[in-house]
């Protein structure tokens, strides 16, 4: 059976006293065994990475941005085979798992412009004779964590960001789909990275406890449930990491009466149902403002859900493939359950699902309830499955209200022909990443991602912008030259300089 093992210092580390089981989530099968790294693994990571970083500090960054762009061309010409390694692991259709490798590449694209995007800010004569320079400097060693549903987007928005940057990085993927990331660290070196800047280490709990408590990796960036997000956070910024640490999700789609329902139900079915409803970003919830909306609605979004076509990972007529594991599968349907023993009308089915010739496949058909209200725990917590909840909205005002009491805060989307209404929405809802008439609103990668409340712990996003300030430090120069016409005595040399 196939190993996958730790990159470290540019080769395969086979260092792993525990090992875990990689499955074909399509088949219902172990396809290979990631083994799981210690602290000694970690220490060998470290060792690597405080070796290879000031060099690449001082290495000036048009040259950094040539690695990127270099990286850019490979990451395409090796496209297909990435993303079907990507769906055979985590279950996405291959057309998805293209879209999961392209939203990483375009943080990728972002970083090939580093040397422009790093300048400082310079103020001449800020002072007599004094002018006042800032720079950004890297940390040294980052480190990222990162969640099984996107095992090449997420490293990538990391990695990317920090490396351009000019830092070291090690990365703990999810043990449930490790070999993209790995792929992506070959990759890297093959553009020219030079050894030990871009690690990648496996591990579960005992690894990410290493990472934390290690004195040298100086951030952590961190991506997956909101309970392990605010441990991270918490553990991280006790050991005086810079932490920022994003969560789970419960996004909702607003639809005011006005709104385009064809479009809606088209957007609505593959934000809720794409990836088998395994996206921070899917929408889980749709809130449809008044019973005619609502009774509209439903009447075209049902037959358009019973025509999704669930399939195989490589079947390419299908919408969306298995959920990562039998475990999560479970709970998935679990939850189903739970919505119907709350109250809610279970409209689409999607239990008990079976795909001949797959039937050991961990699949969940599409679900729909309709009549969700907001105290039911299968509406406060997230599903993270193809399941989409109708919860019904009397007023504009209660649905603002929804998505702005819930207890997450990633993405939400309204569906309206008025403008008015839109701003309106856009500026009150209490949410981080929102949509007008978009369903699935992850900023483009020269703006940054970041999701509120339980959805993100620490106040610096991903990428873009923020990346850069995450991934940097930044340092003020005040500098003066004298003349040398200096003398006597300078009694104001002991009194606090200011601009007065
Ligand atoms: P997860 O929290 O189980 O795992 C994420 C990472 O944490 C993995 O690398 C895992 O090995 C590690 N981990 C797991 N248990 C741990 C523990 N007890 N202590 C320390 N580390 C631990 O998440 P997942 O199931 O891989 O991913 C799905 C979750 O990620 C969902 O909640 C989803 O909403 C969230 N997510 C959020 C975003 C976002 O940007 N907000 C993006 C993608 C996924």
């Amino acid at each position: 059976m196939r190993s996958i093992e730790h990159f470290i210092n540019g080769s395969s580390v086979a260092d792993a006293p525990r090992q875990s089981d990689v499955w074909n989530p399509s088949q219902g099968e172990v396809q290979a065994r990631v083994g799981l790294g210690t602290s000694a693994t970690l220490q060998k990571a470290v060792d690597a990475a405080l070796a290879a970083q000031p060099a690449w500090a001082a290495t000036n960054p048009q040259r950094r941005a040539r690695v990127m762009f270099k990286y850019k061309e490979l990451i395409e010409a090796n496209m297909d085979s990435l993303a079907e390694l990507l769906a055979s692991e985590h279950g996405k259709v291959v057309a998805d798992a293209k879209g999961d490798i392209q939203r990483g590449l375009e943080v990728i694209e972002y970083t090939c412009g580093i040397p422009q995007a790093l300048k400082g800010e310079y103020t001449q004569g800020a002072g007599p004779g004094i002018d006042v320079y800032s720079m950004r400097m890297p940390l040294g060693i980052g480190a990222g964590i990162t969640p099984f549903n996107f095992p090449a987007m997420i490293p990538m928005w990391m990695f990317g960001m920090a490396i351009a940057c000019g830092n070291a990085f090690i990365l703990k993927p999810s043990e449930r789909d490790p070999s993209v990331p790995v792929r992506l660290a070959e990759l890297m070196k093959e553009a020219g990275l030079p050894d030990g800047l871009l690690n990648v280490v496996h591990g579960d709990k005992e690894m990410v406890d290493a990472i934390l408590d290690h004195e040298d990796i100086k951030a952590v960036s961190f991506v997956g449930s909101s309970d392990i997000a605010q441990y991270i956070y918490s553990r991280g910024t006790a050991n005086g990491k810079r932490v920022q640490a994003f969560g789970g999700a419960k996004n909702h789609g607003i639809v005011l009466p006005d709104a385009d329902l064809d479009q809606v139900v088209n957007d609505l079915t593959g934000a809720a149902f794409g990836s088998a409803g395994e996206r921070c970003m899917a929408l889980p919830v749709v809130v449809p403002v008044g019973d005619d909306t609502a009774a509209a609605l439903r009447e075209k979004l049902v037959p358009a859900i019973e025509k999704l076509r669930v399939g195989i990972s490589t079947d390419p007529e299908a919408h969306y493939g298995p959920v990562v594991n039998e475990a999560h599968k479970q709970r998935v349907e679990n939850y189903i359950q739970m919505c119907v023993d709350e109250g809610g009308e279970l409209v689409v089915d999607g239990r008990g699902f079976m795909l001949q010739g797959h039937e050991k496949g961990f699949f969940v058909g599409p679900t729909l309830f309709d009549h969700v209200k907001p105290h039911f725990r299968s509406y406060k917590e997230e599903i993270f499955g193809p399941v989409l909840q109708i919860v019904r909205a009397d007023t504009f005002e209660e649905a603002v209200r929804l998505p702005s009491e819930h207890e997450y805060g990633n993405g939400v989307a309204i569906f309206t022909r008025n403008g008015h209404a839109a701003r309106e929405f856009v500026s009150r809802v209490n949410v981080g990443m929102v949509g007008v008439n978009v369903p699935i609103p992850v900023p483009v990668s020269y703006h940054s991602f970041g999701g509120w409340k339980r959805s993100g712990f620490g106040d610096i996003g991903q990428y873009g912008q923020e990346g850069l300030r995450f991934w940097t430090k930044t340092k003020v120069v005040t500098q003066k030259w004298p003349d040398g016409s200096a003398a006597g005595d300078h009694k104001e040399a002991f009194i606090i300089p200011t601009m007065a």
